[in-house]
């Protein structure tokens, strides 16, 4: 009994057995699959001048609606798409689109602002990455200064690779951003050897700061910081008015967040770029 027992357990708890990993396996299939169908869309979220709510740019972020289970977060399915490389061939579809659309907009008249588009280090580290984006940015006539690239602090783990990446992207005319700033290897050294143009606030610092003076304090420390070594800084993930006032009393000029415009699907998005700015929460 005790043996039997003993090898129930033994099966119950086998990796491949185990539903995380079993959902894993799954996820990976149907990722595959999507990637090849093309099934995936991407919603964009407003970036606004904190004081006059004008949209001066747009974050693309990439949605999948799986066809058994549902709406499945960026937050599951990219650290995925990283671990099998599938990012590579999903990161390209995303630069493609978003680019197009952007073109798109120009073309229409409907606005001219910039796309901010998520890279991760996996892919950029791909041997044939620049040539990739040039030639997309090439085939479809964008502006390479309308394209703002957002790579995240993981990057300095492999800083003179990442740096002759950064460089060449720089002397093309890409715009460039460092995402969830604060939340990686942060160390000011090497900050101002990076030839970037923005610093993204992370959602996180930017929750804290009602909840504590500290959380306060070291916000506005990234905007004096960011400011000084003149890069644009933007908050993300901002919710409340109090965190608006907040940062514009620090002298934080841009910011992203539920407060102004959750990520829109494509139709929505036009309507709001065509009238240019988001109305609501406006301080007078
Ligand atoms: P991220 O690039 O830092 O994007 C910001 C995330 O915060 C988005 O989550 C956005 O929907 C969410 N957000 C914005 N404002 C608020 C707010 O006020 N409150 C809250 N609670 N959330 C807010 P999302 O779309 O789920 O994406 C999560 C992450 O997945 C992104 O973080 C990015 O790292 C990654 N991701 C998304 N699309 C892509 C992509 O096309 N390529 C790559 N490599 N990564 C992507
Ligand atoms: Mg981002
Ligand atoms: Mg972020
Ligand atoms: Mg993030």
């Amino acid at each position: 009994l005790a043996k039997d027992r003993g090898k129930n357990n033994f099966q119950f708890y086998h990796p491949q057995l185990n539903s995380l990993s079993l959902r894993k396996m799954e996820l990976e299939t149907a990722l595959r699959k999507a990637i090849e169908q093309e099934s995936f869309t991407i919603h964009y979220q407003p970036q606004v001048d904190l004081k006059t709510g004008m949209i001066v740019g747009v974050e693309a972020l990439l949605r999948w609606v799986h066809p058994t289970h549902g709406f499945i977060s960026p937050g599951e399915f990219i650290p995925l798409a990283e671990e099998t490389g599938l990012i590579v061939p999903l990161g390209k579809w995303v630069l493609q689109e978003a680019c197009r659309q952007n073109k798109q907009w120009r073309d229409a008249g409907l606005s001219d602002i910039p796309v901010s588009i998520n890279i991760s280090v996996r892919q950029m580290q791909e041997e044939d990455f620049i040539e990739c984006v040039e030639r997309v940015v090439q085939e479809l006539g964008v502006i390479p200064s309308c394209v703002e690239l957002e790579i995240t602090e993981s990057i300095i783990q492999n800083i003179d690779e990442s740096l002759l990446i950064l460089n060449q992207l720089k002397e093309l005319g890409f715009k460039l951003s460092i995402d969830d700033f604060g939340t990686g290897y942060s160390s000011l050294s090497y900050l101002k050897h990076l030839p970037i143009d923005k610093i993204k606030i992370d959602k996180s610092f930017v929750d804290d700061i009602v909840e504590d003076s500290s959380g306060g304090a070291i916000v506005k420390t990234i905007i004096d910081m960011g400011t000084n070594l003149n890069f644009t800084v933007i908050a993300e993930g901002i919710e409340t008015e109090d965190q608006q006032q907040f940062l514009i009393q620090n002298g934080c000029e841009l910011g992203q967040g539920y407060l102004f415009s959750r990520p829109l699907p494509l139709q929505e998005v036009k309507e709001l770029l065509r009238q240019g700015i988001v109305h609501n929460k406006i301080i007078q």
